[in-house]
């Protein structure tokens, strides 16, 4: 037999063995639902949006067959996505929404067409899970709002604290390198009290911004106080912490602030400290921390760096 007609015979028994599966699956379906019971019960054991992914993509797998799945949400400003498998030139898209309130997106694809059958049992299995769904999407954006400072935009404190302690075990564990800026702006006070909170808080937003431009997307930007930023630089040696925080230097330099007949210009002064060996995060933020009033003594507007050796006892 020609090699083509094999392959034709064998994509027609393929399909014909799905189509009797997906049959037995729906009868089976909808004479009980402990499918769904399942769903639900699983669903409740978490709270976290990608465990819940998970389970649903684990048990919509068991009736409705799919080589991608993929689940898209815009939580407060980071983006969720969940993606598992590769896709196909099939799919089925679904806006997920509870009360009017989106709840995000997702996409189901592969190989072979969807039946009419299989996008009725998804749509019940999405019915279950839109509570838990909502949920959970809730809970992160409370999360997110507890480690993100609300003038700016950034992470906050917190999450710089838990962001040191993860780089401080990766460190211990695999030797990674790591360096912190801290980068604290010039006379700060006398701004508020010349120009007011209002021109203040504008040019601390202004200062994130600048921030972000000088820095990669895998470099970590956070708001550490009042007018004190922190930036977390996984793989970074101190020299090239240097050039980093040289960069944001300049940047802040250029900020102007137009409040009525004049622009407010601002400076930062900055310190370095790149993580030693056995160092833990309040050691190391205390070396950041000398090494940027070293800044501040030199006369403002620069950046020092703090030794790359343990300071003896
Ligand atoms: P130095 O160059 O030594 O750092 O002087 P400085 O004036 O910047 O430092 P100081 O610690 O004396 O003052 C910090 C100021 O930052 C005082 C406070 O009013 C201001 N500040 C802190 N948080 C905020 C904020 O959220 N908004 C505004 N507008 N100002 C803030
Ligand atoms: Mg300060
Ligand atoms: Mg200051």
């Amino acid at each position: 037999m020609p090699e083509n007609t094999r392959s034709f015979l064998a994509r027609k028994g393929e399909k014909a063995r799905n189509l009797a599966a997906l049959r037995r699956a729906c009868v089976q379906w909808r004479q009980n639902d402990d499918v769904f019971a399942r769903l639900q019960g699983r669903l409740a054991t978490t709270l976290s949006l990608e465990t819940l992914i998970a389970i649903f993509a684990d048990e919509v797998s068991s009736l409705v067959p799919f080589d991608q799945l993929i689940y898209r949400h815009q939580i407060g400003q980071q983006e969720f996505v969940y993606a598992s498998g590769l896709g196909g030139p099939h799919r089925c898209d679904y806006k997920l929404s509870l009360e009017g309130i989106n709840y995000g997106g997702l996409t189901l694809s592969r190989r072979l067409r969807f039946a009419e059958e299989e996008l009725e049992i998804l749509e019940h299995l999405l019915g279950v899970a839109i509570c838990p769904i909502r949920n959970a999407c809730r809970y992160a954006s409370v999360q997110q709002a507890a480690l993100t400072d609300s003038l700016t935009g950034i992470p906050n404190k917190r999450a710089l604290d838990e962001a040191l302690a993860r780089e401080c075990s990766r460190g211990e564990r695999h030797g990674d390198t790591c360096s912190l800026i801290l980068c604290d702006l010039d006379h700060f006070k006398q701004v508020n009290d010349n120009y007011g909170h209002v021109v203040g808080d504008h040019i601390l937003k202004a200062v994130a911004q600048e921030l972000r431009k000088a820095t990669r997307n895998c470099d970590e930007l956070y708001r550490f106080g009042g007018e004190e930023f922190a930036v977390l630089l996984p793989h970074t040696d101190q020299d090239q912490a240097y050039q980093v925080a040289e960069r944001i230097r300049k940047f802040i330099n250029t900020i102007r602030v137009n409040c009525g007949e004049s622009d407010v210009q601002t400076s930062a002064s900055l310190g370095i400290a790149m993580r030693l060996k056995d160092e833990n995060p309040d050691h190391w933020v205390a070396r950041a921390d000398h090494i940027l009033y070293c800044a501040k003594r030199a006369g403002r507007n620069c950046t020092r760096l703090a030794d790359a050796v343990a300071a003896k006892p």
